[in-house]
């Protein structure tokens, strides 16, 4: 299907010519259609697959369709300044890109957007406000505090969106929602995404779409398909000192490295820095404008490394990023899909790397059982771990998949020259069908 089958206006195909974009994708073509009708929608769908695109498309045909909508009489016109779509979203950082998004694809249209968050200053977004808007893009926070400051008129709204469902309620923005509901018309086109239908999002569902048309799509980056993993095993206090030979030995750029912490992300971004890999840290500690930049520098290519934990993390639109590496594993097996969601997008091929110690072997157990296949792990030469791996593993009967190498004295000219990991417990110890004999490069 082209995207000149969907109905939609010559200003939106332009714009969507002009990012290159010919095919849409399976969440906008399934979801374009119903959003056009004015119908509400429930969607499960990721970031990465290409939502946020097949929500703000239609719903800019649909105000530029009807632009004089509000302004039936001459007195309204220069009234007229209210937003009549209202795109909830959990985070700033996706606040950010959906306003860019919005911004790309309704370039042609004339048609107005602001983004509204928390962590910068409410006044600029007064004077927008005031200005008049077609399309809000906002964090459940700062949009309550400036209907307390009766900055905003939600009266007109006429589709709202929530955007990552899921996260919202995970970040406890449930009351925050309902509250900002209670102020928009009772007749409006209600939109839903998220990546997961949990119980409680259900049950949003339920309160607030009506005969909604449903979309389901399969993760565009589901992780045994796109990605390769691969497990580098090393001691603690050697992931560092791998990391940088990494980085040296491959010319990598534009790497997302995971770590647990904010403290932890500071402490390798500095290492990082001072051992010459440009680099920035991605945290929810860091101001906005820090966030921001970060972000840009990131995206430009300027930085090599963007050191973030896993809240600041998701939901991150940066295009086909070939790496992911896990400084450290998450606790939470699901966070692992996550962080390796970043890479591998839009058919591109990616890598997630995973620096594993011995004491993540638990972690890596577990996110191996969600992915439902063992992931092939290495050893570097010179960086062989001290520290036993033994890995309680998911199925028995199987000889131990990742055998620790014996240890080598570790000195300068053991570091390889063309490094390239070992495999973990020699060819013999591990039958060949057990994994696919990919390595990273
Ligand atoms: P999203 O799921 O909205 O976060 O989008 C993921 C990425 O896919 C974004 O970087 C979009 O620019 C890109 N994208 C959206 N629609 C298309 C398309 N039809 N073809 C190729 N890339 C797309």
């Amino acid at each position: 299907m082209q995207f000149t089958e969907l109905g939609l206006s010559a200003e939106l195909l332009r714009a969507i010519g002009e990012q290159g974009y010919t095919t849409p994708t399976p969440v906008q073509q399934q979801a374009i259609p119903h959003i056009l009708a004015g119908r509400d929608l429930e969607a499960l769908a990721q970031t990465g697959t290409g939502k946020t695109a097949a929500f703000v498309l239609p719903l800019l045909q649909r105000l530029s369709q009807a632009p004089s909508g509000q302004t039936s009489s001459p007195l309204q016109k220069l009234t007229h300044t209210a937003p009549r779509v209202l795109v909830l979203v959990p985070t700033r950082e996706l606040a950010a890109q959906v306003l860019a998004s919005v911004r790309t694809y309704g370039a042609h249209t004339g048609l107005r957007a602001l983004a509204v968050f928390g962590g910068v200053g409410i006044n600029p977004q007064i004077q927008s406000l005031r200005r008049g808007i077609d399309i809000l893009v906002a964090t459940p926070g700062r949009l309550l505090d400036h209907l307390g400051q009766r900055t905003v008129d939600l009266s007109k709204v006429q589709t709202l969106v929530l955007d990552e469902a899921d996260r919202m309620f995970d970040m406890g923005f449930i009351r925050d929602i309902r509250r900002i509901i209670e102020k928009l018309p009772k007749v409006r086109q209600n939109l839903m995404f998220s990546a997961t239908f949990a119980a409680e999002v259900r049950e949003l569902a339920h309160a607030v779409l009506q005969n909604p048309a449903l979309v389901e799509v399969a993760r565009r980056n589901a992780p045994a398909e796109l990605v390769t993993h691969t497990v580098i095993k090393v001691d603690k206090e050697q992931k560092r000192d791998v990391l940088l030979h990494l980085f040296a030995a491959h010319g990598w750029h534009q790497v997302l490295v995971f770590c647990r912490t904010k403290h932890g992300a500071d402490a390798l971004t500095r290492k990082l820095e001072q051992s010459g890999v440009r680099s920035a840290a991605l945290h929810g500690n860091k101001s906005q404008n820090a966030r921001t930049r970060a972000l840009a520098d990131f995206k430009a290519g300027k930085l090599a490394a963007l050191v973030a934990t896993d809240i600041a993390a998701r939901g991150l639109d940066i295009d086909s990023l070939p790496r992911v590496v896990n400084f450290e594993l998450p606790n939470v097996p699901e966070d692992y899909v996550h962080r390796i969601g970043r890479t591998g997008r839009a058919g591109a091929s990616g890598e997630a790397l995973s620096l594993v110690s011995s004491d993540e072997r638990i972690q890596l157990r577990d996110i191996e059982r969600l992915l439902k296949r063992e992931i092939e792990s290495s050893i570097l030469p010179g960086f062989e771990p001290q520290h036993t791996h033994a890995v309680p593993r998911p199925s028995a009967g199987r000889p131990p998949a990742h055998k620790p190498a014996p240890a080598r004295n570790r000195s300068s000219s053991g570091r390889p020259g063309a490094p390239r990991p070992a495999r973990a417990g020699g060819g013999a110890a591990k039958p060949a069908s057990h994994h696919s004999g990919q390595r990273h490069r």
